[in-house]
């Protein structure tokens, strides 16, 4: 199998639509997974739903993930879209035809200490409640299905039915999907604004001119909350960055996804490794940080071993960019089509050394490719799906958090329920913005 060159889905020339249509149904503003899925949904039930993307499909998150496809310690209000998501991923490949890499594997959550694998055992509670097939490997067992011979874990919480698949793949084989299934799909065309006629959406303003619609799904990753500021709407958001590496093929140590304390590794599909710190994620401080401090407190409390903070220029840079901005004129959307933050050296440098300690087996596997991404998290590490009252048409999916990309199909389910007013059987009630200004208290379940 020939191996595929991550970085070419955000380094390849970009594509501006020789026209956009006037009208459309709705609008789907972000082409990351969660848009991209959404709008697939729509067209199949026959929706006019016009997609628009600053950049690439996949040119952000989406396309720079671990690829883990995961039930196994999320957060109860995940639970149900995952399991949907999960029965979606399973026909994804017949149903598009295309080749994305997914696979069932399975997913292991390693303990260094009896205490760590007493506390990882707590989510077998959970996953009794929602009928899933975790359970506890003790060492032995653990030995025999992962050829880690420098690890001393003393077990693992393991769910042997989640999967993983090719990030760089998925969502630009959904998008053509969509595209077949009737969605105009647009890139290099990013979406400066909104207008609206008595107190509703009607119409979307690109920085290709003007599409008529009344709906609009806001599905712009890292970029919401500045978007929905700009609209009068607070969206609280974080973000934080990872540094992700891959191998060139090498021998089989494991068929799955582990995470360590000191390493996430997943298999690939081309027979090399996706590798990244397990306890490095790295915090732009920003005036973003400043002004929802409170908000993400227990958030970054409890991630305060993984979370580094940075003071570097991102402080500067989002001081500096406008909150409002004209419509007729380029907007901070077009400025940056891509957040392509650079990989870490010392993070990269921690993940060789992890890799050679707990896998020697991988010691002359040479490092290939090294990317980063950033991550956009909500208070409580959970997305928002919602239609906010304030302005009718509008809606947003958003927040995911660190695990959106095994999410997403479903997410896209649930978000194409929303905006046509179906029944999905997918409840996103407990997804709403408003949590976050209720008083609802702020607890976050599980990690970025
Ligand atoms: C390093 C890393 C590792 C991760 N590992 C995993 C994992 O193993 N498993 C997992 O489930 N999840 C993982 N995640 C999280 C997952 O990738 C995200 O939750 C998911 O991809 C979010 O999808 P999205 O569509 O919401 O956002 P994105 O993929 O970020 O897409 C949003 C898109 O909106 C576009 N956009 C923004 N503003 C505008 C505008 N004004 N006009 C037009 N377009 C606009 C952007 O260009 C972008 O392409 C990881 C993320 C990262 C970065």
């Amino acid at each position: 199998m020939s191996q595929s060159v991550v970085s070419d889905t955000w380094n390849q020339p970009f594509q501006p639509p020789d026209s956009i249509p006037e009208r459309a149904d709705i609008v789907v503003i972000g082409g990351g997974i969660v848009g991209v899925s959404t709008a697939w949904f729509l067209a199949k039930q026959g929706v006019n739903v016009v997609l628009c993307e600053k950049g690439h499909i996949a040119g952000e998150q989406s396309g720079r993930n671990w690829g883990w496809v995961r039930i196994q310690d999320r957060d109860t209000r995940e639970i149900p879209m995952m399991q949907e998501s999960l029965r979606i991923w399973d026909g994804l490949e017949d149903e598009i035809g295309e080749d994305v890499g997914f696979t069932r594997g399975g997913c292991f959550h390693t303990a260094n200490s009896d205490k760590e694998l007493a506390s990882l055992a707590r989510w077998l509670e959970v996953a009794g409640d929602y009928g899933i097939d975790s359970r506890i490997l003790e060492s032995a067992e653990l030995g025999q299905k992962v050829q880690a011979t420098g690890a001393r874990w003393t077990g693992a919480l393991y769910t042997e039915s989640d999967g993983r698949a090719e990030p760089h793949r998925v969502t630009p084989a959904i998008a053509r999907a969509a595209g077949r299934a009737g969605a105009t799909v647009l890139t290099a065309c990013a979406v400066r604004g909104i207008e609206t006629s008595a107190g509703s959406v009607s119409a979307v303003v690109t920085e290709h001119g003007k599409i008529k619609t009344s709906t609009v799904l806001c599905a712009a990753g890292a970029w919401t909350s500045m978007f929905c500021r700009s609209l009068g709407i607070d969206v609280p958001q974080l973000r934080v960055r990872g540094t992700v590496a891959r191998t060139a093929p090498a021998g089989k140590v494991l068929d799955g996804n582990i995470f360590d304390e000191r390493l996430g590794i997943r298999r690939r599909e081309d027979g090399g490794y996706t590798i990244a710190h397990g306890s490095v994620l790295e915090h732009p401080v920003t005036p973003s940080s400043i002004r929802y401090f409170h908000k993400f407190m227990p958030a970054l409390m409890q991630e305060l071993k993984i979370v580094k903070l940075d003071f570097g220029r991102e402080f500067t840079k989002e001081w500096s960019t406008p909150k409002s901005w004209r419509l007729d004129a380029p907007s901070p959307f077009e400025e940056t089509r891509v957040l392509s933050p650079k990989p870490t050296p010392s993070v990269l440098k921690g993940i060789r050394k992890n890799l050679d300690a707990l896998f020697p087996a991988l010691r002359g596997a040479p490092i290939v490719e090294s990317w980063a991404g950033m991550i956009e998290f909500s208070p409580d590490v959970v997305p928002i799906i919602d239609a906010p009252e304030c302005l009718p048409g509008f809606h947003i999916a958003t927040g995911f958090s660190g695990h959106g990309f095994g999410l997403g199909p479903g997410a896209g389910k649930a978000t194409a329920g929303l905006l046509t007013g179906t029944h999905t059987g997918i409840d996103v009630t407990d997804l709403r913005l408003s949590r976050f200004f209720d008083g609802t208290p702020i607890r976050p379940q599980s990690s970025i």
